[in-house]
């Protein structure tokens, strides 16, 4: 007897029907003999509908206001599924994140979890209640009701987990698993059968949106295994887990892309200590997060500075920039926003050499420009034009051997 966690997203629960599909399965997993705690999102679309009701009230909505707002879609969803198990004819209790508690920071829209209490979780189980918690939500220390982010059910789900040491934590979603690319960009893209924790870090961090970030991150820091699968077939789908001998044989595990980035230029500063710090702290005092810088080798004391921002926060930042860049002498800015951020990950890259140049070297091919390069220890992104995303995705893919009859064959 084990005990599962499993979490259904908003799509998996956007009906009644669908409620309902989502009790069999629960209860059929039940009936295998394991404890059942279920995590879910809000029905799809409903938090969405929240937040344009607070933009609708007013411009700038208190924080505290918004939270109870937006959280208030799981507790809709977290009642039909107990009602739709219990009509089933087994014992089911929601809860909301206060009632378990769900104990958070204070930061309001983004709040991090920090401690679990599992004593009423625990009974119910004990006395074979399949539990119902909402996701998104929890309660700071004031008994404020705070959430932890757009799709961060993931999170909930990966944080109970972690609190009550469950087996394994299934992330029930309306995609098969967790693909080498975006498989409506290559429909060979195949599904991983597992990757580790940092390469889904990078993955998500990069764009990809099939787990929220923050729920990686707890994953690694409790070592929760992840089992993101489909909720509508009983395929096994791609384990998140420690990375593993067989892991490091494989040089590139995916490719990602981001067109969610804006590049900025600041043209000829003076080139002396002080001048990124003058830069780039007001950025930071406004919350945007920077995330390429590059620059060059300067001449004549002249230097330029480049980096992206995310497009959310592109006419905030272009202001600030225009303002510093002012100040401090540079002889102007440039920005551009239709850039795409391309990037392959992998755990292989850290023991094999020319990983980096293998993929230089596939763009140019296809005389795709390179504008941006930066690398960690499991990732190369390369900023390009935007209209060539597609493009260098579908060649990158195939040029590390990621199609689908490439890995049928190296098997
Ligand atoms: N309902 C929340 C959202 O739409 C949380 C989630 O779906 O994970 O972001
Ligand atoms: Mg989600």
């Amino acid at each position: 007897m084990a005990l599962v966690v499993q979490k259904y997203g908003g799509t998996s629960v956007g009906t009644i029907e669908k409620i309902q599909n989502v009790a069999r399965r629960v209860a059929r997993t039940y009936d295998e003999g394991n404890d059942m705690v279920v995590v879910v999102s809000a029905m799809a679309g409903e938090t969405n509908k929240l937040v344009a009701l607070a933009e609708a009230m007013c411009e700038f909505p208190s924080e505290r206001e918004y939270d109870v707002l937006v959280a208030a879609g799981e507790q809709v969803s977290i009642a039909l599924l107990s009602m739709a198990l219990q009509s089933m004819g087994y014992k089911a209790k929601s809860y909301l994140g206060w009632q378990i508690p769900i104990y958070t920071d204070n930061a309001f829209s983004k709040a991090r979890i920090e401690e679990i209490q599992d004593s009423n979780i625990r009974e119910d189980l004990h006395n074979g209640t399949i539990v119902v918690v909402a996701g998104f939500q929890g309660i700071d220390h004031d008994n404020n009701i705070t959430t932890l982010g757009r799709g961060g059910s993931d999170t909930s789900a990966v944080a109970v987990a972690a609190a009550l040491k469950a087996d394994v934590c299934e992330i029930l979603t309306d995609v098969d698993g967790v693909y080498t690319t975006d498989p409506r960009i290559v429909p060979e893209a195949s599904k991983m059968e597992k990757v580790s924790y940092d390469e889904m870090l990078e993955m998500a961090s990069l764009g990809s949106k099939v787990l929220q970030l923050r729920s990686v991150e707890f994953a690694k820091k409790y070592n929760v295994v992840v089992h993101v699968r489909s909720s509508l077939n009983d395929n096994p789908g791609t384990l998140v887990m420690k990375e593993d001998a067989d892991m490091e044989t494989v040089l590139v595990s995916g490719v990602t892309y981001n067109k969610d980035e804006a590049k900025i230029s600041v043209m000829r500063v003076p080139d002396k200590p002080g001048i990124a710090a003058q830069l780039f702290t007001p950025l930071s005092a406004a919350n945007i997060m920077v995330d390429m810088i590059i620059q060059n080798i300067s001449h004549e004391g002249l230097t330029d500075m480049t980096f992206t921002v995310p497009r959310a926060d592109f006419k905030k930042a272009l202001k600030i920039v225009e303002e510093t860049a002012a100040k401090i002498g540079a002889a102007g800015v440039q920005s551009n926003q239709s850039i795409a951020k391309i990037s392959i990950v992998g755990v292989g890259m850290r023991s094999h050499s020319g990983i980096a140049s293998k993929m230089f070297e596939t763009l140019s091919a296809e005389g795709v420009n390179i504008q941006m390069i930066s690398t960690s220890e499991i990732k190369v992104s390369c900023v390009i034009d935007d209209k060539y995303t597609e493009l260098a995705v579908r060649v990158l893919h195939e040029a590390f051997g990621l199609d689908k009859q490439q890995v049928a064959q190296e098997k």
